[in-house]
């Protein structure tokens, strides 16, 4: 797939495509998607063509695979799980005159599209002549409704421009399973293809509708999508419809006099289920249709346009100095609206719904990247995203066993639960994700204090890690409680002894996990656990062996890290990056060079394990060896550089886990979109200039801006409260939008919010020295000091 930089104009609430670009085509497919966390939509064209990657996806719905081994061993996942690219519903096909549609062929006289942040919707104008010498404008507006989970519309019109006489016209609305993909590729990241993973089991089509069922061969997954029309027409037209195997087809076709047009509204709905029949999920669709049809387009749209109004109000991050930060910013936190809004009982897959990239796994992503932002700026979605996790929590049961440990054991990726990780050291040794769930567990009940959830869902989560942390790890008279043998963050350093951030995360976990049992003895009991367990987890927890270097004075990333031979960037051409890609496993694995944020991360997420003093010289030694390979590095490494007083820096990093997708930087945004690093947009802002943490259920904030910005305002969802941060140069303004008066701190110092402007002095900058990445690895986009700002709107 050959994908070129994307440039889009700078605009506060949207996202424009201006003419067609074939080389940013697959990017454009993925920025351009449309989801609500069930349905996904990318950002191809109406009329199929041209495309990369026509995808359309259901959460959850994929295909199994055999994972093949040169050599097998015990434990190994047997099945792969690959997302499904599903009946396409999006292809609304044009006949003018003779001639088809097709932005490759006649001339294109204007073109653009736009992805409204507020209204939700992608909007189309074409303006087309055809190669017979007929000119027409094509207007679309497409709609993945966050409001009703199983609905997409697309509004569609024909004008025409020239004044030949009337024109001839044929729309071909489809509904198409198994459509060619053109965008395999060789990259291991990107998914395995699948060849017609779609049985047709029936078809029907009546008046304007239609509906296709089809399912899987080897997961037995069954889904249908259905259509319906409304239409426009001048007076001669004709329809038919059709309905038949892997092809449902409304056709219209029309005569439209000069100056006249024709506007035909699409309503789709999908659904899928392993256990509903054929007739069934026939019926759940036809009457989703139905009522969908019955609302009417501009009902969606409104629809739609409230429930985001009220999210904006409740999440936005506004930047005051660069509009192409705050354009950006937006953007990915759209996405990850989109990716996690109405996901509900399903996993958020690392690319959202917006490409086949991961086969359309679920990663820690979900509970470290992206749980954050929508625990403070949608708490519903985070909660429904746990649900999900404690869903398969008896599949996690399982895997321990097989294990040989106890407790819970989650994949470290998956659609549907079991472990499909095909490559162990990056895969199961990666214990930290059941340490991450626990977090995300707790950062969510200290932000809602949902005692339902606790009992329900959160408290056998965060019983069922702990005790696989007991189990994991052992006392060791001289270090204390070790674990020994797994993988952290950074997949450039591989089954480990005492990974600092997976020791600290399973701390917090086997305290929180004791406090869990205090809230909730039925929930103990039910499980069968011993009290002595429970004095266990807190003996291990205080013994936690977290390795030191005393000669270097920073914290071993792992047992001995610091002490392995250093990795030669001298040497490393640029254009080796990634390095996975470049050399061997082995070879990275024995060398001081870091993928991604792995003990800086733990300065961020753990940040209550450290000094300051000890996280300036971490970051430090830790920011000379990291190569950011992955897109989750970027985000972390901008709280922290923030943190420890390297503010430009910070800044930099925001803006390359901002612009992750929009500017390509990763050059596989053609596969579907980086979630985490979009998140990470939010997470910079509101963790790294905010400085927002939130160790023991305690809110606090520590804002400091970087040079270049003027002032910063976000918002934070915190026990049924409202409150927005303002932060300029100078001064922090903290009030309360709703919501009884809250206690935060400021700086370390405690003090009480409510519904008046509370103004804070900022102290001065720290002054720490200088800090330097590995040759090639500087930040993407570089601030530097004395250029004037961009150009800027400014907050009220
Ligand atoms: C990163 C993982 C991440 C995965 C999915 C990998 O490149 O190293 O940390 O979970 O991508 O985003």
């Amino acid at each position: 797939m050959t994908e070129g930089r994307p440039t889009f104009p700078i605009e506060p609430w949207s996202l424009t495509e201006i003419g067609l670009d074939h080389s940013t085509l697959g990017v454009h497919e993925s920025v351009f998607a449309l989801a609500n966390g069930h349905i996904g939509m990318r950002g191809s064209f109406d009329e199929g063509e041209p495309v990369v990657v026509p995808g359309t996806y259901l959460n959850g719905f994929y295909e199994e695979r055999p994972l093949p081994y040169a050599e097998r061993g015990y434990g190994y996942p047997e099945q792969g799980q690959t997302v499904v690219n599903v009946t396409d519903g999006k292809l609304i096909r044009l006949l003018v005159k003779d001639s088809p549609l097709d932005l490759n062929y006649g001339e294109i006289l204007d073109h653009r599209r736009t992805l409204d942040l507020r209204a939700g919707v992608l909007r189309r104008s074409t303006e087309w002549r055809s190669p017979g010498g007929r000119c027409v404008r094509v207007t679309s507006t497409r709609l993945v409704s966050l409001a009703r989970r199983s609905i997409a519309a697309i509004e569609y019109q024909v004008e025409v421009l020239d004044d030949l006489g009337d024109l001839y016209v044929a729309l071909q609305s489809d509904l198409l399973a198994n459509e060619t993909s053109h965008g395999d590729s060789d990259d291991p990241r990107a998914a395995a293809a699948l060849d017609n993973p779609l049985q047709s089991e029936f078809s029907v089509g009546r008046g304007r509708r239609a509906v296709l069922v089809h399912r899987t061969a080897r997961s037995r997954l069954r889904m249908a999508a259905g259509m319906d029309h409304d239409v426009d027409v001048p007076d001669t037209s004709t329809e038919d419809i059709l309905a038949n195997g892997d092809l449902a087809r409304y056709t219209l076709a029309a005569r439209i006099p000069p100056g006249g047009s024709l506007k035909l509204v699409k309503y789709l709905a999908y659904g899928w289920s392993s256990r509903r029949s054929g007739a069934a999920l026939r019926d759940q669709v036809e009457a989703a249709l139905a009522t969908a049809k019955l609302a009417g387009f501009e009902r969606l749209l409104r629809e739609q346009r409230e429930l985001l109004d009220q999210h904006w109000d409740e999440a936005d991050v506004e930047i005051e100095g660069d509009d192409e930060l705050q354009q950006a910013v937006r953007v990915g936190m759209f996405h990850v609206l989109q990716a996690g809004l109405r996901a509900e009982r399903q996993p958020i897959p690392a690319k959202g719904l917006t490409g086949p990239g991961y086969d359309g796994h679920t990663f820690w992503d979900t509970e470290t990247y992206v749980l954050p932002v929508l625990t403070y700026t949608a708490p519903e979605a985070a909660r429904d995203a746990l649900r999900w996790r404690h869903s398969i929590l008896e599949l996690a049961r399982e895997r321990a066993r097989v294990l040989g440990l106890r407790g819970a054991v989650f994949p470290w990726r998956t659609i549907r639960g079991e472990e499909t990780s095909g490559y162990w050291p990056a895969g199961t040794a990666a214990f930290h994700i059941n340490a991450d769930i626990a977090d995300a567990v707790v950062r969510y009940y200290n932000a809602t204090m949902d005692e339902d959830f606790d009992r329900d869902f959160g408290a056998e989560l965060l019983i069922e890690t702990a005790r696989l942390w007991a189990s994991l790890g052992h006392f060791d008279d001289e270090h204390g409680f070790r674990i020994d043998g797994v993988t952290g963050p950074d997949e450039y350093t591989a089954v480990v002894d005492n990974n600092v951030f997976t020791n600290l995360m399973a701390q917090r976990n086997l305290r929180e996990g004791a406090r869990a049992v205090a809230r909730q003895p039925d929930v103990a009991r039910r499980l069968g656990l011993a009290d002595e367990e429970v004095e266990v987890w807190l003996r291990a927890a205080a013994l936690m062996a977290v390795p030191y270097d005393t000669q270097h004075g920073v914290h071993m990333q792992s047992d001995g890290f610091t002490h392995h031979e250093e990795w030669d960037f001298a040497r490393t051409p640029a254009d080796h990056y990634p390095l996975l890609l470049h050399y061997p496993y082995f070879e990275l694995y024995r060398k001081q060079v870091v993928k991604q944020a792995d003990l800086v991360m733990a300065l961020h997420l753990r940040g209550d394990a450290f000094t300051l003093e000890e996280k300036i010289a971490n970051f430090a030694y830790y920011e000379a060896r990291t190569t950011r390979d992955s897109s989750l590095s970027a985000s972390e490494q901008g709280v922290v550089a923030a943190e420890t007083g390297h503010l430009d820096l910070a800044y930099d990093y925001w803006a390359e886990a901002a612009l992750t997708d929009l500017q390509n930087l990763h050059h596989n945004s053609g596969h579907g979109l980086h979630i985490a690093s979009l998140a990470g947009g939010w997470t910079v802002a509101v963790a790294g200039f905010g400085g927002l943490r939130d160790h023991e259920g305690e809110l606090t904030f520590a804002p400091r801006l970087p040079s270049r910005l003027t002032k910063l305002r976000f918002r934070v969802v915190f026990r049924g409260r409202k409150l927005v941060v303002s932060v300029t140069p100078t001064q922090a303004t903290y009030r309360l939008d709703t919501g009884e008066p809250l206690e935060i701190r400021h700086h370390g110092r405690l003090v009480l919010v409510d519904h008046a402007d509370l103004v804070l002095d900022i102290p001065p900058a720290l002054q720490v020295d200088p800090v330097s990445q590995p040759k090639g690895c500087e930040p993407r986009r570089r601030t530097r000091p004395g250029t004037p700002p961009l150009e800027h709107r400014t907050l009220d």
